[in-house]
């Protein structure tokens, strides 16, 4: 072999050394901060990215300030919360639980806020199906980490236990709820307690119920409230008549109502604030946006 042929194959060689380096990498492992309220959309918009996306992320982060960042990987775009943790927001996720999802499907199906009450049609349950990899990562790995960090909170009358944000946002719509309460007294009953936090998996499931993270209630029962395992599956009348009044006051802070899925479960409030952020910005379509054309950062 020539000189040159040597000097030849040696170039193909390291070529092909360079590229198989390059397929190696994860793709665009770099973190980039989620937008904050007010500040431009800067992500290129590619093939990883769904139409909802944006407004996906920017209500994840402006009602978890734990999630620090995005990354795209080849296995998917990744949440990176605070201490490194990585929570797949778009991806592949094997032989999980129907209910225990990627957190961009966990948001996919619109949530409406009141005085909206839509149909229920069967499928029909925003918010019902989770990502467990974020429940965790927000709230605990297991019961006792969870319960490390809950609150109590006196309102209403009585004893109530959540996560420390479910807490602050339930005070404030306690205090709402009290100046309804003290001209229309008839509401009281309707805000008794029937539980908040309690480890368990949901009736009928595998998955654990979000009570099981210090981010649920249940009122009403002895007003009615039931759930559709206890009732025949066909729409509720309170799924109409439950107080708008409460609803609402609950919804203004992060908190979606049970009585809005298909597989109703009219006593039960979740504080899932990134569904009511998007509800909102939907609804007003003032979803901020950049006024010039974005530099693509991907
Ligand atoms: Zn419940």
């Amino acid at each position: 072999m020539s000189v040159q042929h040597k000097r030849r194959f040696a170039e193909v060689l390291f070529l092909f050394i360079f590229l198989i380096l390059l397929e190696a990498q994860p793709l665009w492992a770099e973190t980039l901060p989620l937008p904050r309220e007010g500040e431009p959309w800067l992500y290129a918009q590619d093939l990883s990215f769904q139409p909802d996306d944006e407004l996906n992320l920017r209500c994840l982060g402006q009602s978890y300030p734990e999630i620090q960042g995005l990354e795209r990987r080849s296995d998917g775009l990744w949440l990176v919360l605070v201490g490194g943790l990585r929570v797949l927001y778009a991806g592949e996720r094997v032989g999980r639980d129907y209910y225990d999802v990627d957190v961009r499907t966990s948001m996919a199906q619109p949530y409406v806020c009141e005085p909206e009450r839509p149909e229920t049609p069967a499928g029909y349950a925003p918010g019902r199906r989770r990502s467990y990899d974020l429940l965790h990562a927000l709230y605990g790995h297991n019961a006792a980490s969870v319960a490390r960090s809950l609150q109590h909170v006196r309102a209403l009358g009585q004893n109530w236990t959540f996560a420390p944000k479910a807490a602050e946002a339930f005070r404030r719509a306690a205090m709402v709820l009290e100046g309804k309460v003290a001209v229309h007294p008839e509401l009281r009953p309707w805000l008794k307690s029937s539980g908040t936090f309690s480890w368990r998996r949901i009736a009928g499931q595998t998955v654990l119920s979000a009570h099981s993270f210090g981010i649920a209630f249940d009122i009403g029962v002895g007003r009615g409230a039931t759930y559709w395992r206890w009732s025949a599956l066909t729409r509720h009348p309170l799924q109409q008549t439950f107080s708008p009044d409460i609803v609402l006051a609950f919804e203004d802070e992060g908190f979606i109502w049970g009585g809005k899925w298909h597989e109703f479960d009219l006593m039960h409030f979740e504080y899932r604030p990134e569904l009511i952020c998007k509800a909102k910005r939907r609804h007003s379509q003032q979803t901020p946006r950049p006024a010039s054309v974005p530099q693509a950062r991907w």
